[in-house]
């Protein structure tokens, strides 16, 4: 992977954390390997999936969470750079026609070990680029989802914009109505 692709990186972190129970009330959404590869397809994570990574790549899921939960630049750095440690080679890929500095995967990894890559890149692409205060938890009430904010202005509300931020779109739209309807005689 290029070491300037931290947003889509970063993008891969914040999917992954949110496919934790906490956020799903109880049910995880990473429940058996099937939905791991699924999961590793959908975000063009090319290596296969064996029983073992299960389990792997839900503590990674949580070391991440736990990188988010606590976005001290120093510990950012430390946390992340232990995720790395599935480099094989760093070289650079002159493919496109301009290069890019590129880490490639040691022999042998598995999912979870190009799952831990991608976060630790992603992570450490983020605290250079934009800083360690772009990771954050989601501000819907009652949600327990987190994300890594890759947008420019850096404004990023919600862990799933499309479904939190119209939740608590819709929310709001119903206590305005509900303000709106309520007879004046009935105020306190
Ligand atoms: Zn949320």
């Amino acid at each position: 992977m290029a070491l300037d692709a931290y947003v889509w990186a970063a993008g891969v972190a914040t999917d992954l954390v949110n496919t934790a129970p906490e956020v799903w009330h109880g049910e995880d959404h990473l429940p058996d390997q099937a939905s791991l590869a699924a999961f590793a397809e959908l975000h063009s994570i090319p290596s296969a999936t064996r029983p073992s990574d299960l389990l792997a790549v839900r503590l990674l899921r949580t070391t991440v969470r736990d990188l988010i939960d606590h976005p001290d630049q120093a510990s950012l750095v430390t946390g992340a750079t232990a995720l790395t440690s599935a480099i094989g080679d760093v070289t650079l890929d002159v493919s496109s026609g301009h290069a890019r500095w590129t880490v490639s995967l040691r022999p042998g990894a598995t999912v979870s070990d190009s799952l831990s890559l991608v976060c630790g890149v992603g992570i450490l692409g983020v605290v250079r680029a934009l800083g360690a205060e772009r990771l954050r938890v989601c501000s819907a009430a009652g949600c327990r989802g987190a994300f890594i904010d890759t947008t420019r202005p850096g404004r990023r509300r919600y862990c799933m914009p499309g479904l939190c931020g119209n939740r608590v779109n819709v929310a709001n739209h119903r206590a305005r109505r509900a303000t709106a309807y309520t007879p004046q005689g009935n105020q306190a």
